[in-house]
């Protein structure tokens, strides 16, 4: 479509009108026209005083807004300040705060932060397809994230002692697929099983694969894999074998992590991992040269089909979502 947003600046200004926001998330949602997400029909009309949709076939829910089944539903959070917070969300590189979202769209903090999470949610990887494969080279490399424990106060210091391992700090393991993209797990330990596991899932048998010394790496060449282990004590590259491309990306997430998040709940760690993660995926490359528009696009495109609900989020039961959300 023509005219549509390339900056921020143009984006809050394109979406203040609600005409806008609801043209671009049909083109992305309903490419081949407007769907009733209750029953599937297309027999549909539109209701312009309203901007909703009637749903000619007679079934409860018969008529439904843009919002209904995509994490926007429920919302009465208004699709220009959500298209706002996804652009930031798509597009800072170091990801955003709640207390930015707060400031910036005149939301509470806590809305905020909910609404952050239920976008985090339309990034979530879910491809199943296997790195790696036709002699395919992936990097594994683990690592500690989280802390800052002493920061916090002593009860939630304690629950998260108890919740991770070492001085709170959570163990997580990436994978990143030289060409292709990267994927990342919060795992309960370092151990052997755990990090196999996670290579047995991810990675096709066959493929190259490259880690440091870590023993838990040992024996991966009696899986069917072509291990090579680069000793970081003597070295950390040696020809092909090295995980420079993980260590770049575990920078990239740390300074994210560290610089944005005040602290990470290790509950939630796996959000901030998937947000990281989808953003490097999709960064600019060579041969993928995309912008802030193109990715701001492919991640309306993904709002459809998810559900988060406060109590999800929050893993807290019987507490209520914040007012204006
Ligand atoms: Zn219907």
């Amino acid at each position: 479509m023509k005219n549509e947003p390339k900056t921020l600046q143009e984006a809050i200004q394109y979406f203040a009108d609600p005409g806008n926001c609801l043209d671009y998330i049909v083109a992305r949602r309903w490419p081949n026209g407007v769907v009733c997400p209750t029953c599937g029909s297309k027999d549909v009309s539109f209701v312009r005083s309203r901007r909703v949709w009637q749903c000619k076939t007679r079934h409860p829910k018969c008529q439904f807004s843009v919002k209904v089944g995509t994490i926007f539903e429920d919302s009465p959070i208004t699709l220009d300040k959500w298209l706002a917070a996804m652009w930031m969300v798509a597009n800072c590189k170091n990801g955003v705060s709640s207390w930015e979202i707060h400031r910036a769209l005149g939301i509470t903090q806590k809305s905020a932060w909910f609404m952050l999470h239920r976008l985090r949610l339309a990034l979530q990887a879910g491809s199943t397809v296997k790195l790696g494969g036709n002699g395919g080279e992936v990097e594994v490399d683990e690592t500690f994230i989280g802390g800052k424990a002493r920061n916090m106060h002593l009860s939630r210091r304690k629950h998260r002692l108890a919740a991770t391992g070492v001085g709170g700090k959570a163990p997580v393991v990436g994978l990143l697929e030289r060409g292709g993209e990267v994927r990342t797990t919060v795992v309960p330990t370092r151990r052997k099983k755990d990090i196999q596991g996670e290579i047995r899932k991810h990675v096709e048998q066959g493929s190259h694969v490259y880690t440091d010394a870590l023993l838990s790496y040992d024996g991966l060449r009696y899986q069917g894999y072509a291990h090579q282990v680069i000793d970081h004590a003597e070295r950390y590259v040696e020809g092909r074998v090295h995980t420079n491309g993980l260590e770049n990306f575990w920078s990239l997430l740390k300074r994210g992590i560290n610089g944005t998040y005040v602290s990470v709940e290790p509950f939630h760690l796996f959000r901030y991992l998937d947000e990281q993660s989808w953003r490097y995926n999709n960064r600019a490359t060579k041969d993928n040269p995309m912008n802030d528009a193109d990715r701001f696009s492919l991640a309306v495109s993904r709002i459809v089909g998810k559900r988060l609900t406060y109590t999800e989020v929050t893993g807290k039961v019987g507490e209520t979502a914040p007012e204006a959300f």
